[in-house]
Order: structure tokens, then C-alpha cells, then sequence
């Protein structure tokens, strides 16, 4: 029997996080966590800790750390525990870590998802956002190093799972389809999208995901950034890549090709089957989601975006058009915005308007190197900030 696959599981404690949990647990001679880690939530990652025995446990802040440490010594396990961004991403490329799963929810994610790509690991990517920002870097790292990328997306692994082979070959692929369940509110009378609060906008109709991505579902401004992640992952110009609104979440997205074919992936809207598909690839294993019932669900259905009604989509796909650099303005300042709308500082439909001036103001720069990612990312939350404060 072989050796059990060594996990770092970042953003353990998130949605990601967590359902990736589930699934190892139903295959304990398959996995082993080397680590585990968490921003501040000391309580989630402390039970985590106790059911999964990670050689190491790493805090987003110091603060949180030295409470960790405390629980675990009184409970008498030996995990390490540390804290920051050098120590996510020293596990990240430790040698004790043959996988890593990339949670974090934003930016704070990139530096450790970048150092596993650049230490040749096998990733499993759900921090779109570090693709967003770093595209053109990130996949060269990942080829110089030969790190196997594999998106836990629920689009993006549907389109793996549709293509030719494994990944990097687009024969006689003609489009790629996105498809997006158009959020909480698809059918909303426009006019009253000034009044939504944060819960509303988080009460996401077929997902259960962590805040800051159920808010950019509800813009849709997070399938912009996959028509992004989706670019850079498959190689595949933006132009042939759609979105579809298909409300009942079951097709995940689909790959149509030169013949006209079109070949989707269907399953329960349910993270376990993509996150499963990836812990265990190129083998199937169980992932505990309810199997698909599409006699009782009976209707498929699918509509295009409004884009009026849409308006994240529209700049998002503007920042497409623009390139590269315009992409880390755009993440940068939808994070901030997303946070003061969800701290209760700005309106739902003000989101829009912060992302469009920062993108006016924040000069675009081809980034070399992953410092100009930063520093670019930096630039445009100043100015998000100021625009809030407008
Ligand atoms: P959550 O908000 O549920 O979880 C985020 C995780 O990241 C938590 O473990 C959190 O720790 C940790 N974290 C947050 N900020 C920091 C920081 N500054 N430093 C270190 N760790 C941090 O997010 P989701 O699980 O929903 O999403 C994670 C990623 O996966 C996102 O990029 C999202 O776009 C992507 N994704 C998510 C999907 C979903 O269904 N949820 C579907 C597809 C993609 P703590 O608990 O302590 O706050
Ligand atoms: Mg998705």
C-alpha cells in the first residue's frame, strides 16, 4: 500500500477548509495532515487539531498563536504551533508536505499559494484570487517547477474534467462556458439592491460559502475573476470564454468543441465533489455529497447575464479586455469594498462604484516579479479606502 498523501491544508478552518476536512476524514489511509492553519478562529482550528493530529498549526496573528499553544499544551497535544506569513509559506514548501490546499479567502493567500507553486507541490486551488493577481507569474512558476495545479473551483474542475487530457492540451477546444447561478439576487427588482444588507447578500440560494465570495456572488464580480482564473488556468483567450446563468447550480461548467460537441460535469452544488476530485487525481474517491436525483429536480435552466443589473461583471470583464496588470486593481479594491459592505460602511451597490474609480485611479503595471504584485495591490487599497471615505 502506498505512503498516505501529506496535506497543509491553508484556510483550514474556512468553508474550503472545512468540507476538505470532511472528505480526508472519510479516507484516513489516504491522507495525513502535516498542517493545518487559520486567521484568528482559535476555537475551529483547536477541534481540528484534536480530530486530525497535525504535525503543525499556524495562526494568521501572533496573539492568536500564543492562545493555540496554550490550549493544546493543557490538552496534551504535541502539535507546533507558529504564526505570519513566512511560516505559511515555510509549510507551504516543507519538505513534510506533499500537497497543498490553498484556502485562504484574498490576497492573503498569494504569498504561500505562490511559494508551493514555486516548490513544485501539487496544489489544490480554491484562492482564486492569488491567479487573479498573479497569472503570468504564477503559472511560470508552476511550469518551471513542474507543480501540478489542479482547480477546486467548482467551474474550473468541471472544465478540467471535460477536457481532452489531463491539463495544458486545448485540441479542437472551440469555447469554454462558465456557468454561474446568477446569486440571491438574480431576480430582485433593481431598484432596491440599495438596501440590501449583508446577510441578504450572503443568503446565497444553492452554495454555503464563506462571506466575502457569497458577497462576490452576489455582484456576480466573482465570476469575472473566473473568467480570469479560467484564462490563465486553461490558456484559453477571454473571448472564448462565456458565462451562463444557469439559477439550479447542477452543471458546473461545460467545454464545447470544434464538432460541436459540448461536454458538462453535473453534480450536487456541494464542494466535497470537486475538492474529492482533486485530493484523489487521477483516482475517484467517495466524498459523502448526496448523489444527483435529476428526475426530481427535472428542470435545467439558462438565461444570459444582465449586465445592468451586473454591473462587477461589467468592469470585471473591461479589466479582462485591458490585461494583466488591471486584474490586481480590480481584486484589490472589490476585497475592500467587500469588507466595508459586509462591516456595514457602504451600501451593496457602492461596491461598483469604489472598484470603478480605483481602477481610474491606480496606474497599471505589467508586473516582473511578484514584489510588483504587492506593491500594485497595496496602491490600489489606498485608494479603494479613500474612495470609501468619499
Ligand atoms: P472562508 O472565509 O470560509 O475561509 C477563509 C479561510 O482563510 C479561513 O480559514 C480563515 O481563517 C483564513 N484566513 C482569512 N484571512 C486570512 C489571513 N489574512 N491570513 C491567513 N488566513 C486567513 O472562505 P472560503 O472557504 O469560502 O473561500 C476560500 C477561498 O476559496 C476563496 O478564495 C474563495 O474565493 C475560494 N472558493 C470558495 C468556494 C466556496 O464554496 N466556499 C468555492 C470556490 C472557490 P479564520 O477562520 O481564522 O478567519
Ligand atoms: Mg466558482
Amino acid at each position: 500500500m502506498s505512503l498516505p498523501q501529506r496535506l497543509v491544508i491553508l484556510g483550514s478552518t474556512g468553508s474550503i477548509g472545512t468540507s476538505t476536512l470532511d472528505v480526508v476524514a472519510r479516507h484516513p489511509h489516504r491522507f495525513a495532515v502535516h498542517a493545518l492553519t487559520a486567521n484568528r478562529n482559535v476555537d475551529k482550528l483547536f477541534r481540528q487539531c484534536q480530530a486530525f493530529r497535525p504535525a503543525l498549526a499556524i495562526m494568521g496573528e501572533a496573539q492568536a498563536a500564543a492562545q493555540l499553544h496554550a490550549r493544546l499544551r493543557a490538552a496534551k497535544l504535541r502539535t507546533q504551533v507558529s504564526s505570519g506569513v513566512d511560516a505559511l509559506c515555510e509549510a507551504a514548501r516543507s519538505g513534510e508536505c506533499d500537497t497543498v490546499v490553498a484556502a485562504i479567502v484574498g490576497a492573503a493567500g498569494l504569498l504561500p499559494t505562490f511559494t508551493a507553486a514555486q516548490a513544485g507541490k501539487k496544489i489544490l486551488l480554491a484562492n482564486k484570487e492569488a491567479l487573479v493577481m498573479s497569472g503570468a507569474l504564477f503559472m511560470r512558476a508552476v511550469r518551471t517547477s513542474a507543480a501540478v495545479l489542479l482547480p477546486v473551483d467548482s467551474e474550473h474542475n468541471a472544465i478540467f474534467q471535460c477536457l481532452p487530457r489531463a491539463s495544458g492540451s486545448n485540441l479542437g477546444v472551440e469555447r469554454l462556458i462558465l456557468t454561474a447561478s446568477g446569486g440571491p439576487f438574480r431576480t430582485r427588482p433593481v431598484a432596491t439592491l440599495d438596501d440590501v444588507t449583508p446577510d441578504q447578500a450572503c443568503a446565497h440560494p444553492n452554495w454555503a460559502m464563506g462571506r466575502k465570495i457569497s458577497v462576490d456572488a452576489a455582484t456576480m464580480i466573482n465570476k469575472g475573476l473566473e473568467v480570469i482564473e479560467a484564462h490563465w488556468l486553461f490558456d484559453m483567450p477571454a473571448e472564448r470564454i462565456d458565462v451562463l446563468i444557469h439559477p439550479q447550480s447542477i452543471i458546473h461548467s461545460m467545454v464545447v468543441y470544434s464538432d460541436q460537441s459540448v461536454l458538462a460535469q453535473l453534480g450536487n452544488p456541494d464542494m466535497r465533489t470537486p475538492i474529492a476530485h482533486a485530493l484523489a487525481y487521477p483516482e475517484r474517491i467517495a466524498s459523502g455529497v448526496t448523489p444527483l436525483n435529476l428526475a426530481q429536480i427535472a428542470t435545467l435552466t439558462f438565461e444570459l447575464p444582465d449586465m445592468a443589473r451586473f454591473p462587477c461583471l461589467h468592469l470585471a470583464c473591461e479589466v479582462i479586455r485591458d490585461g494583466g496588470g488591471a486584474s490586481v486593481i480590480l481584486n484589490a479594491a472589490n476585497e475592500v469594498a467587500v469588507e466595508a459592505f459586509l462591516a456595514g460602511r457602504i451600501r451593496f451597490t457602492a461596491i461598483e462604484r469604489v472598484i470603478g474609480e480605483t481602477l481610474q485611479r491606480v496606474p497599471v503595471v505589467e508586473a516582473q516579479c511578484i514584489e510588483d504584485v504587492l506593491e500594485m495591490d497595496r496602491r490600489a487599497r489606498v485608494l479603494a479606502h479613500e474612495a470609501i471615505r468619499r
